[in-house]
């Protein structure tokens, strides 16, 4: 990844220097909207320059949200993806939109759903705390705003109120999270990093994202997370199963939707 102008984010295919969005999640989980330029617009979706929408990946669900023109004029996103290319980010726009005016260069706000990324921080930062508390390989993971569910390739059986006191201890000692880059190289060295089996983290650019929840977890991660473990709140496990010899799922949920 290159440094464009005003930031933009540049990307090497075929040796040319091909603009993509400048993903701007990935430091700040935080950012509820940003100013962006649209690169393309589409049937296909809306690609931009810039963007605080995360498209679904690493098992975690892609925002939803809003692209308000500067006319007042209002695009509702419905998911967001990645294309085909690499670095390709597609907001999907709902059927019917109009999209009139909107060429490449045009500015916008873009806008998430701060209610389902919410949701989904919470679950994703509570899968790795699961993680932590069962040894065992990922292979399966789904993070949306109602639930979350982890495979563990295991046989072992899993105490679902044990899980959850579990879950419940790491998030009232209220441990830091934070993310950081380290190059392959030193992913290489240290292969331990890597929990998932089905999902290895994105190779190419030389670095790769990893996400440290302080003395409690460590691994690859390209996702959103809260920036405290006190901000999960109170998740709970409302289910575990047997998919298989093998696998052992995990459901999560919002004790406060459980009660409700
Ligand atoms: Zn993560």
């Amino acid at each position: 990844m290159l440094a464009g102008p005003r930031g933009g984010a540049r990307y090497l295919r075929n040796g040319r220097a091909v603009p993509v969005t400048d993903e701007l999640f990935r430091e700040d989980a935080a950012l509820l909207e940003c100013r962006a330029r649209v690169l393309a617009a589409g049937a296909h979706g809306v690609r931009l320059d810039r963007t605080v929408f995360y498209p679904q990946g690493g098992g975690q669900a892609g925002d939803a949200g809003a692209l308000q023109l500067d006319d007042g004029r209002i695009l509702t996103v419905i998911d967001t993806r990645k294309g085909e290319a690499p670095g390709e980010i597609l907001h999907l726009l709902a059927e019917g939109s109009d999209l009139t005016g909107l060429r490449p260069g045009t500015e916008l706000t873009a806008r998430i759903n701060a209610a389902r990324r919410r949701a989904h921080m919470r679950f994703h930062t509570a899968t790795h705390l699961l993680c932590a508390l069962v040894p065992h390989a990922v292979n399966g993971c789904s993070i949306t705003a109602g639930y979350a569910r982890l495979d563990f390739h295991m046989n072992e059986p899993l105490d679902k109120e044990a899980l959850s006191a579990g879950i419940a201890r790491l998030v009232a000692e209220a441990h830091p999270v934070q993310h950081r880059w380290i190059s392959e190289a030193e992913l290489d060295a240290n292969p331990q990093l890597v929990r998932s089996m089905s999902v290895q983290p994105p190779r190419g650019q030389g670095r790769v994202r990893v996400l440290e929840i302080e003395g409690v977890d460590l691994q690859p991660c390209g996702g959103t997370h809260v920036a405290n473990t006190a901000d999960i709140g109170a998740v709970i496990v409302t289910k575990v199963e047997k998919k298989s010899a093998m696998t052992r799922r995990v459901i999560l949920g919002f004790a406060e939707a459980a009660e409700g």
